[in-house]
């Protein structure tokens, strides 16, 4: 086998996820690191998704790392361009660059279970790593519908993920399919200018009103020279959203009122009673992702605009069909139809201990321990995992709890000393999901009557977690070694014995 370089760690990734095991990292005191990431620059999410609108919909103060508090955040809800700098910013600051690798797509991962490491093939050559971090992102590779005749259009397309800025809207008959998190922002960025608008709803979001405003400079100098006070600012966001998820997760009776507040911010900007019922959802609020806008209800208001509740089912030539039958003839299309994410992309390049992929291992379905590990896959872990998501709070938060469990993972293999891995044992990985899937019973996302992206192909929620950040952290604060088989290679047992008395590998067998 050819020489190659060989880290103690291999990230991949560069968005929060990514950047932040980074600076977990080098805090641990570990340096011999990298960060692989497939395009030119640092930002994952805030990188990739430029269209115009685009912003955070959970407060800025909450939406960033508690490690790295920003005191000059300059809008409530701040938008992607002071995102990505915030981004860049944290790898200049914590001395990330020269770990970080740009252009290294991860092609694929396999573990060598005689050597006890992981091969990784990337766009650039090869390495090896003792331990991966997956941080490739929930919402990072685009995902845009089998449309038949979609090939033959003769305009232009895009998703919103990959915004076309060398293509000007201005003046054009636009089609935007879609009415999630993405769209409802775009559709106000570009209605003033553009001719015609239809939008494709297959089904109506629940839309509250966004309490977006400037952060004043008094306000900001206040955080800057008094730290703490952006600390109790953050402090007070993250109680808010913590008891808005308690009722989610166990009192989805209880949002009877919020719907009445998001139908009163309808009522406000909708007058037209054919368009109110067409845009008025049928399932409990927060069963998909509760959006925010207060700008989204008066761009459809206006007259060159058409709400369409249909999905769309084809394209012939410069025509769009609904699936109800409805035609318009566009200059553009674009896609705000979301992102792969019960299939992770990824897992299909990682082949674990027993020579199979991830993705065949979660065919039934995306498993993991503390949404982190999985059974087949050792020293492999992932940042936001399976049932690792959010309803509609930060998900740095569950991030950091995530980088945490990082940490602890890392010094209990140090403890353990030699050439030691860590693989999730099947059993525990099972008893947990047996636990987050009951617990998922009672929440909106499963009671609510919606169908949506949290689901996978069998309708079980691999997405989202049934409980409180806080709740998350207090799961992942440490590795429990009773829920892994400690992997040596033969010559370690030999030497070293078992310090916890599990002792697998193929090394053994091989021996
Ligand atoms: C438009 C939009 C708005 C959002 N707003 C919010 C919000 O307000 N609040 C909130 O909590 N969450 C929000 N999210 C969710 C958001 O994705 C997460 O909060 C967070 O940014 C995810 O960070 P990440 O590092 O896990 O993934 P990402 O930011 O997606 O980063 C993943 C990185 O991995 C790289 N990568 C992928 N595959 C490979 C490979 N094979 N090899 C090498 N590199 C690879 C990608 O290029 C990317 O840079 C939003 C998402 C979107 C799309």
């Amino acid at each position: 086998m050819a020489e190659h370089e060989h880290v103690r760690v291999a990230v991949i990734g560069s968005g929060f996820g990514g950047l932040g095991a980074a600076v977990r990292l080098r805090r641990e005191g570990i340096t011999d690191f990298v960060v692989l990431e497939r395009a030119g620059s640092v930002g994952g999410t805030w990188r990739d998704n430029s269209y115009p609108g685009c912003a955070c919909d959970v407060p800025s103060h909450l939406y960033s790392f508690s490690f790295a508090p920003n005191p000059d955040w300059p809008r409530t809800f701040s938008g992607q361009e002071h995102i990505r700098a915030y981004l860049e910013h944290v790898a200049d600051t914590f001395g990330l660059r020269p770990h970080i690798r740009l252009n290294h797509e991860v092609v694929m991962m396999r573990w060598d279970g005689d050597a006890l490491r992981w091969e990784i093939e990337t766009a650039q050559g090869r390495l090896s790593a003792d331990v991966v971090v997956s941080a490739t992102g929930p919402l990072s590779d685009p995902k845009t519908p089998d449309i038949p005749g979609l090939d033959g259009f003769p305009g232009k397309v895009f998703h919103s993920a990959r915004w076309d800025h060398d293509y000007d809207l201005r003046g054009k008959r636009v089609a935007v399919i879609g009415t999630g998190a993405s769209a409802i922002q775009i559709v106000p960025a570009i209605q003033p200018d553009v001719a015609r608008l239809t939008l494709f709803q297959r089904t109506p979001p629940w839309v509250m009103p966004r309490l977006d405003r400037a952060i004043t400079g008094p306000e900001r100098w206040l955080h800057r020279q008094l730290p703490f006070t952006g600390k109790a600012r953050r402090g007070l966001l993250f109680g808010i959203r913590e008891l808005q998820v308690t009722a989610f997760t166990k009192h989805p009776n209880q949002l009877g009122a919020i719907e009445s507040l998001a139908k009163a911010n309808m009522a406000k900007a909708i007058k037209d009673p054919h368009l109110r019922a067409k845009l008025t959802p049928s399932y409990r609020i927060g069963c998909k992702r509760i959006l925010l806008s207060s700008s989204y209800y008066p761009a459809l208001a206006q007259r060159n605009v058409d709400v369409v509740a249909s999905g769309l089912r084809e394209v012939r030539g410069s025509t769009v069909v609904a699936a109800d039958g409805t035609e318009a003839e566009v200059d553009a299309i674009v896609f705000g139809t979301g992102f792969h994410v019960t299939d992770m992309p990824i897992a299909e390049r990682v082949v674990g201990a027993d020579g199979i992929t991830l993705a065949e291992a979660w065919k039934d379905g995306m498993e993991s321990l503390r949404g982190a590990t999985a059974a087949g896959f050792p020293n492999w872990m992932t940042i936001i995992g399976p049932n690792t998501g959010l309803g509609n709070s930060s998900m740095i938060l569950m991030i950091e709890s995530q980088l945490n469990y990082l940490a602890d993972y890392l010094r209990q293999l140090r403890v353990l000393g030699g050439r030691a891995a860590l693989g999730a044992r099947a059993s525990a990985v099972h008893a947990w999901n047996r636990r987050v899937q009951d617990r998922m019973k009672r929440t909106v996302w499963n009671t609510g009557g919606c169908d949506s992206w949290y689901l996978d192909a069998n309708g079980r929620n691999t997405t989202i977690w049934p409980g409180t950040p806080s709740e998350f952290r207090r799961a992942t604060r440490a590795v429990n070694l009773a829920e892994y088989e400690v992997i040596r290679a033969r010559s370690e047992q030999e030497t070293a014995g078992d310090r916890t008395g599990a002792v697998t590998g193929a090394a053994e067998a091989v021996a």
